[in-house]
C-alpha cells in the first residue's frame, strides 16, 4: 500500500524543519539508532491514527546563483506540487504575510493540490489573533501552531489527513510485481530498463499504464506479470532542479512507495557515494524488497577479486541492508541482465512469506535459550509468545513482559536467527514488542 505524501512549503526559517522533526518523531530516533542511516533527511515516515504517510521537508532543497532564496522557494514549491498528495504551506505568525508567502501562495493556487494552511510560531493565545491575517492567501481557515511548543500539530495533521487518498486506490492487481529502479542520474536506470525490456522472452503490453503524472511499463515474463514505476521518471526532463540531488531523492521516494521491488542501481565506474545512500536508506525505511544493481560492470577493470571487493564496499556502507543480494550487469552489453528478473521474483515472493507460528516460536524458543534476553534491576526481559503479523514487509509482534526492555541488540539477535531460519533474502523485516504476561 503506497503511503501518501505530505509536503511542507514555505519560505527560510518559517520553521518547517522544526515541524517536521515534530512529526516524524519517535520514528527518528529509532532510525538514527542504526548505523548508515543519514541524519540530514528530509523524508521521513510519520502517522496520523494509525494510517502511515510519508513526509518531505521541501526546506533541504536549495538553488545556487542569484536570488536564490526566491529561486529555492519556487523550485520547492513545484517539486511539492508534483510530488505531494497534500501539501502543508508553512507561514510564520511573528513574520506577518510576505511577499516571499505571497509568491507561493500563487504557485500553489495554480497547481489545485490540496493545500493546508499552518501558521508557525502561534507559542501563546496572544498570537492566536495573528493568525486572521493570513486568511488574505486565500487558502481558507488558517490553522494556528507552534512546533516549538507541540501546539495545534494534530490539528493540522488531520486537516491533511482529509485529503489522502482513499486506502482502495490500488493500482495494480495483486499478482502484478512492482518494480522501481532507482539510483542517481547517469548510472544507467533507463538503460537498464531498455535492456530488461530487450530480453528475447519479455512481453511488452503496448498500452503504457498512466498514474497521475508517473508513466509506468507494464511487461509479462513466464507468465508473471511485471510493471516497471515511473518510466517517465528516469527520462531527462531538463529542468533547472533536474540534476539536483534533492530533487531525485524525491522522485525516487515517490516511485518506491508505489513500489513491491526497488532495484538500487548503482555505477560501478564510479563506486558508491553518500548520495546512494539515502536512496537506498529509503527503500529500506519503506518497507521494500530491494537488489543492489552494479551497473556499467563492462568498463570496470578487474580481476577475480574484484565483484567480491565490491559486495564488501556495499555491505559497509549499506549497513543497515545486508539482507540485500548484489547483481553486476551492464545494461551496454546485457550481461547477467537475465538474472535480474528471476532475482526480482525471489525477494518479492520473500517480501511476501508467511511463516507459521508454531515453527516461529520454536526458533525464538531456541534463541532464548541460547543468549537469554537482557535483566534491569533483577527483572528479566520474557518473551511469551511470537507471530507474524503481515507481509510486504514480513511483520513479527513479540509479546513480552516489559517492552521498554527490549534492546536494540537483542532485537537485532533475533532478527538474525529469524533470516537464519527461514531466509527472508532481499526483504527487510519489522519486529514490534507489545507487552502481554
Ligand atoms: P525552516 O527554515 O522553515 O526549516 O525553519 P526552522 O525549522 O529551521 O526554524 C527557523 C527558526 O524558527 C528556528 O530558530 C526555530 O527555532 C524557530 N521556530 C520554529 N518553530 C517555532 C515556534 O513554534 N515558535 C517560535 N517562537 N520559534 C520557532
Ligand atoms: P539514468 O540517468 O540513470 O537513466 O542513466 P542512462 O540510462 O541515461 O545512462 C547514462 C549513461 O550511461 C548513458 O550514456 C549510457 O549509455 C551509459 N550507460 C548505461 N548503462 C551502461 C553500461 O552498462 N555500460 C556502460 N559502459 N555505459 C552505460
Amino acid at each position: 500500500m503506497a503511503r501518501p505524501i505530505l509536503a511542507i512549503v514555505g519560505r527560510p526559517n518559517v520553521g518547517k524543519s522544526t515541524i517536521f522533526n515534530r512529526i516524524i518523531g519517535d520514528r527518528l530516533a529509532i532510525v538514527e539508532d542504526k548505523p548508515g542511516v543519514t541524519r540530514d533527511r528530509l523524508y521521513g515516515i510519520g502517522e496520523w491514527l494509525d494510517r502511515e504517510f510519508s513526509v518531505i521537508d521541501t526546506g533541504g532543497i536549495e538553488v545556487e546563483g542569484e536570488d536564490q532564496i526566491m529561486k529555492s522557494v519556487r523550485v520547492q514549491a513545484e517539486l511539492a506540487i508534483e510530488e505531494a498528495d497534500v501539501i502543508i504551506f508553512m507561514v510564520d505568525a511573528k513574520a506577518g504575510v510576505t511577499s516571499a508567502d505571497q509568491e507561493v501562495a500563487q504557485l500553489l493556487f495554480r497547481s489545485r493540490k490540496p493545500v493546508v494552511l499552518a501558521v508557525n510560531k502561534v507559542d501563546n493565545i496572544q498570537r492566536q489573533d495573528e493568525i486572521y491575517e493570513f486568511y488574505s492567501l486565500g487558502f481558507g481557515d488558517p490553522i494556528g501552531i507552534s512546533g516549538a511548543h507541540g501546539i495545534g500539530i494534530g490539528d493540522m495533521l488531520e486537516a491533511a489527513a482529509a485529503h489522502f487518498p482513499d486506502h482502495a486506490d490500488e493500482e495494480y492487481g495483486e499478482e502484478v510485481i512492482k518494480v522501481a529502479l532507482i539510483g542517481r542520474p547517469n548510472v544507467g536506470k533507463s538503460s537498464l530498463v531498455n535492456a530488461i525490456l530487450g530480453e528475447d522472452r519479455v512481453i511488452v503490453s503496448d498500452q503504457a499504464g498512466t498514474t497521475r503524472d508517473a508513466i509506468d511499463t507494464p511487461f509479462e515474463l513466464d507468465d508473471q506479470k511485471y510493471v516497471i514505476i515511473d518510466t517517465a521518471g528516469m527520462r531527462k526532463r531538463g529542468k533547472v532542479y533536474e540534476n539536483t540531488e534533492k530533487y531525485s531523492v524525491m522522485r525516487a521516494m515517490k516511485a518506491i512507495e508505489r513500489a513491491d521491488v526497488v532495484l538500487v542501481v548503482i555505477n560501478g565506474e564510479e563506486g558508491i557515494i553518500e548520495q546512494d545512500k539515502h536512496i537506498a536508506g529509503y527503500a529500506h525505511e519503506a518497507g521494500k524488497a530491494a537488489i543492489f544493481v552494479v551497473n556499467k560492470w563492462d568498463v570496470v577493470e578487474k580481476d577475480d577479486k574484484t565483484m567480491h571487493q565490491f559486495t564488501q564496499k556495499i555491505r559497509d556502507h549499506f549497513l543497515f541492508m545486508t539482507y540485500a543480494p548484489v547483481l553486476y550487469v551492464s545494461a551496454r552489453t546485457t550481461q547477467r541482465v537475465q538474472k535480474l528478473l528471476p532475482m526480482v521474483n525471489q525477494v518479492a515472493e520473500q517480501h511476501t512469506m508467511r511463516v507459521q507460528t508454531h515453527v516461529l516460536n520454536d526458533v525464538v524458543s531456541d534463541a532464548v535459550m541460547f543468549n537469554p534476553p537482557p535483566t534491569d534491576k533483577g527483572k528479566r526481559l520474557r518473551i511469551n509468545y511470537a507471530t507474524q503479523v503481515s507481509v510486504k514487509p514480513p511483520t513479527f509482534v513479540f509479546f513480552v513482559n516489559e517492552p521498554d526492555m527490549m534492546h536494540f541488540s537483542y532485537e537485532r539477535y533475533l532478527e538474525n536467527k529469524i533470516r537464519g531460519a527461514f531466509g527472508f533474502e532481499g526483504t527487510p523485516i519489522r519486529l514490534f514488542t507489545r507487552r502481554k504476561s
